[in-house]
């Protein structure tokens, strides 16, 4: 076996993921000028309804990562810490509104003067309370709607009670909504969007199957880019269409027998949340063990196979109810033991990530209870999503290297 560390191999496919994020952000540049409203949404709130109501749509928690990934968190988080916000909430929070506060943005290197005003911002609690003091952070500031969604976490059954209770509460919003948009809600055209945004949900989880393929032809490192369109146009025809460029890419390595991970020895399962300033480190060291993350519960948690065109506030509110961040850990245990065996999984890393306890799933014997169930092993590793003042890279790629021995050994 070579020592040589392979290379991570790039996809043909995102000179177009490129083009049609570029177009995305343009076109929230432009809104304003052409006459359209922006609403913010929380990544799993109802996006649907609002590209239904011809909003532009613009997701805050997404531009959080942007700011992670280019590592300007350390410099602008300290801002939203002196407006009273505490360095133990979501960093995501800390990032953006540091970032407001300075006046600085990654969509600057865009040619956005940063992210555009938002005329009203909608937020479902269903992956914690964080989004919605964040939301109204922003209502205060500019004087306008902030609308919501409460809906119950460590949910275990998506009964018909929480359903009716939930598409309540969406449907709740369409007056407001319709108030600022001025203009009608169409349910047929609610009714196109999420059609559009099914059949995205339906490629993107083909696109995260294919990691079911041993070889594997795709990483988790790999999922945290091109995931972007599942996240933040998965109401619009042209993430679909680039995953179905995506998928006929996958299906030649397939064919090919091209492996994201040369010479893979070991495949993975990350759970919990990217440490997005170091996602090129950790696949390069995981592409020097020969380990290949093959799946995650983060990249999966944009998959929504109840939407259905034919019951639109049912289905959002069944589909949005049924994510992994807020069911039961009797529910999250079943759906890891699902995936472990599904991806032929060795072992799995947990993220217990500083300011996210809502998405850090190994602080109450959850990792231990899958192990005594699964006989695979894992590892905790102790980080953030964003501020990396809580991340000890060089103990981290220590406890990896012993982890990936652990696997060779047993
Ligand atoms: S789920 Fe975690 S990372 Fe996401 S917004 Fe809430 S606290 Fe922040």
């Amino acid at each position: 076996m070579s020592t040589t560390a392979p290379e991570r191999k790039d996809f043909a496919a995102n000179k177009r993921l490129r083009e049609i994020m570029g177009e995305y952000f343009a076109q929230l540049g432009r809104g304003p000028a052409e006459g359209k409203k922006t609403a913010w949404c929380t990544s799993v709130g109802p996006a649907e309804l609002l590209w239904a109501m011809g909003f532009n749509v613009f997701f805050p928690e997404n531009h959080a990562a942007m700011i992670g990934a280019a590592r300007m968190a350390a410099e602008v988080i300290p801002l939203a810490n002196a407006k009273g916000f505490s360095p133990d909430v979501c960093s995501y929070l800390t990032s953006d509104i540091g970032a407001y506060v300075k006046g600085a943005s990654p969509l600057q290197k865009m040619g956005l003067s940063g992210p555009p005003k938002p005329d009203v911002l909608v937020f479902n609690t269903n992956q914690c309370r964080d989004v919605k003091d964040w939301f109204q952070f922003y209502a205060r500031e500019w004087n306008v709607p902030c609308l919501g969604i409460h809906t119950p976490r460590a949910i275990g059954e998506v009964d018909r009670a929480l359903v009716q209770f939930v598409a309540h509460e969406t449907a709740a919003l369409v007056e407001p909504l319709e108030a600022v948009a001025g203009a009608k809600l169409d349910v047929d055209r609610l009714r196109e969007v999420i059609g559009i945004s099914r059949r995205t949900t339906e490629r993107w989880k083909a696109v995260l199957d294919m990691g079911a393929r041993a070889p594997a032809p795709l990483t988790f490192f790999d999922g945290t880019i091109q995931m972007a369109p599942a996240v933040v146009m998965r109401g619009l025809p042209e993430a679909a269409d680039y995953y179905d460029l995506l998928l006929a890419e996958l299906d030649q390595r397939v064919r090919d027998g091209v492996a994201a991970v040369e010479g893979e020895r070991f495949r993975l399962y990350w759970e919990g949340m990217p440490i997005w300033g170091k996602l090129s480190a950790l696949s390069g060291q995981m592409l020097s063990l020969r380990a290949a993350v093959v799946a995650s519960t983060y990249c999966n948690s944009w998959v929504f196979e109840a939407l259905d065109p034919n019951d639109p506030f049912t289905s959002m509110a069944e589909a949005y109810s049924s994510i992994f961040i807020c069911r039961s850990d009797d529910r999250k245990e079943r759906y890891i033991e699902e995936m472990i065996a599904r991806y032929r999984v060795d072992g799995v890393i947990y993220h217990d990530a500083k300011t996210c306890p809502n998405n850090s799933n190994c602080r109450y014997g959850l990792a231990q209870r899958m192990m005594d169930r699964t006989g695979k092993p894992f590892l905790v590793i102790n980080g953030d999503l964003n501020d990396m003042r809580l991340y000890s890279e060089e103990q981290t790629r220590t406890n990896l290297e012993a982890f990936v021995e652990q696997l060779d050994q047993s």
